[in-house]
């Protein structure tokens, strides 16, 4: 079987590319424009229109709306707080990265109870998050996670024995595994489109193949001299949005706008996925509870058992290319497929002759601290949601009622959450961006072939990478 790789993702195939929307007509005046229609962009201009009907709202997306990693990603509804609770709690304190921790549970079933509510199908199954070592590196990590996650029983996380892990899904060679209840599978495509249209019902505009150049701020400069700027600006080619507010929501594409080049570092993250596997596969897996998988290498792989009985299996292949390059259509590098395909094989020896229909690539954004921020400007109109690495499904939600709060100076409690409008200095210039990405990744391959081959506890070799990368 030859694999199908590109073409947006393997999601799309299951419900066609959507019809195309109209693109921007011209110069336009909104109360709100959003830049940007993934999960971030759609979730704020929802809460938005929700909370104030009376809005004016313009979503400007470059390609269509779910082009980007919304429409591609592994569908983990995971309640993962980005970058992790300890820096947090150190900057915070315990109970504000507590509460957190509560917010991002909670958004899981928040998400779940609007796409019932809107009336999206999008394969929603809730089985948790299971971790499983596959070595004893992998384990005496595994050891040290269920220590710190002793810490916050807010994260419901729970220690399984080998047998325990095996007993949930059968991954050759598990030492032990940790299952975290909250987590729920969804099938990324289905969800995006679903609110897309939902959207749209509550009035909100969303132009498409209107790509945003430059984004300018209120009372930032003028094009009159001497006289401020009375509105914040999203600039197309098409034309100019004014509006009260410019709401970035861009992701790992935030690179391509004027003066944000060394913001986020767009990361790839590729995916293959096999053909619908047959009983006998499943009945030597398991896998009946459906939980979203991971290993625990520091190259970790992420998987799902789709609603039609594939494992669809992703990892971060060669995460990153010069200059902040980003992919247009998905394609993914072929050896990024043959290293899956090996990984998936690995785990589970019953999918020794699985065919992998497809593959493709999406990317994420990393911010120079790998903590995502949700941001806004009052003065300026100006805000953002964004580099959530590769933890953005559920984070999205949260960040984009957040955003939501923000323009409408609610006082809510999410506004005080760590996230809010947090400063983070930039990427390196290139080459040492480049340099640093390509460094780190060929460490974390080593410290896992060191790992593979028996090392007892973590390489010296990932902590130093880790320390370098800044993660
Ligand atoms: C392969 C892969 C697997 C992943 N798996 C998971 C997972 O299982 N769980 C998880 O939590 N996270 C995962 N992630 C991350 C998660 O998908 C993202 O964090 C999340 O989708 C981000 O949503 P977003 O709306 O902020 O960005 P995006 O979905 O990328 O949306 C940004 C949108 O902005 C548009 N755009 C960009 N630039 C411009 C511009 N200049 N003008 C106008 N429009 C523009 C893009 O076309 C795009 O539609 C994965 C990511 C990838 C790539």
């Amino acid at each position: 079987m030859s694999t199908i790789n590109g073409n947006v993702s393997f999601w799309y195939d299951e419900i066609g590319l959507p019809a195309p929307r109209p693109a921007l007509p011209g110069d336009l005046e909104v109360d709100v424009a959003i830049v940007g229609a993934g999960y971030t962009g759609l979730w704020t201009a929802y809460y938005l229109k929700k909370a104030d009907p009376s809005l004016d709202i313009a979503i400007l997306e470059s390609h269509f709306a779910g082009f980007g990693a919304s429409g591609r990603n592994g569908g983990w509804l995971a309640n993962s707080i980005t970058g992790g609770r300890s820096g947090y709690e150190k900057s915070h304190g315990r109970e504000l990265t507590g509460r957190f921790q509560e917010l991002l549970n909670e958004a899981i079933d928040e998400v779940i109870a609007v796409a019932a509510a809107e009336g999206i199908d999008a394969d929603i199954l809730k089985g948790g998050e299971l971790l499983v070592a596959r070595n004893p590196a992998q384990l005496h990590r595994l050891g040290a996670l269920a220590r710190d996650e002793a810490r916050w029983p807010e994260g419901d996380a729970k220690l399984l024995t080998a047998e325990q892990t095996r007993e949930r899904i059968n991954v050759a060679g598990t030492l032990g595994g940790m299952h975290i209840p909250h987590c729920a599978r969804i099938q990324p495509a289905k969800l995006v489109q679903g609110l897309a249209a939902a959207v749209e019902r509550l009035g909100v505009r969303i132009y498409e193949q209107s790509p945003v150049t430059e984004i300018l701020g209120a009372g930032a400069g003028s094009n009159a001299p001497g006289a401020p700027r009375p509105r914040a600006l999203a600039v197309t080619g098409r034309g100019q949005v004014a509006a009260t507010h410019v709401l970035r929501a861009t992701e790992g594409f935030t690179a391509n706008i004027k003066g944000l080049h060394r913001e986020w570092l767009p990361m790839n993250s590729s995916m293959i996925v096999t053909a619908p596997l047959e009983a006998g596969f499943w009945a030597e897996v398991g896998w009946e509870g459906r939980e979203t998988l991971e290993d625990l290498a520091h190259t970790y792989i992420y998987a799902q058992r789709t609603a039609d009985d594939r494992v669809a299996i992703g990892g971060r292949g060669v995460p990153y290319r010069f200059g902040s390059r980003t992919d247009t259509n998905g394609e993914t590098q072929p050896e990024t497929i043959v290293a899956l395909e090996r990984i998936l094989k690995d785990m589970f020896p019953a999918a020794a002759d699985a065919g992998i229909e497809r593959a493709w690539a999406g990317v994420l954004g990393v911010p120079r601290d790998w903590k995502a921020t949700v941001g806004h400007d009052p003065k300026t109109g100006l805000g953002f949601a964004g580099g959530y690495v590769g933890t953005g499904v559920t984070a999205t939600n949260l960040a984009g009622r957040t955003l939501a709060d923000l323009v409408l100076g609610a006082n809510t409690e999410r506004v005080v959450m760590p996230w809010v409008n947090r400063t983070v200095r930039r990427w390196e210039v290139e080459p040492l961006r480049w340099i640093a990405v390509q460094g780190m990744y060929a460490a974390y391959h080593r410290a896992d072939a060191q790992e593979a081959a028996g090392r007892a506890t973590t390489s010296p070799v990932a902590l130093a990478a880790d320390f370098v990368s800044g993660r």
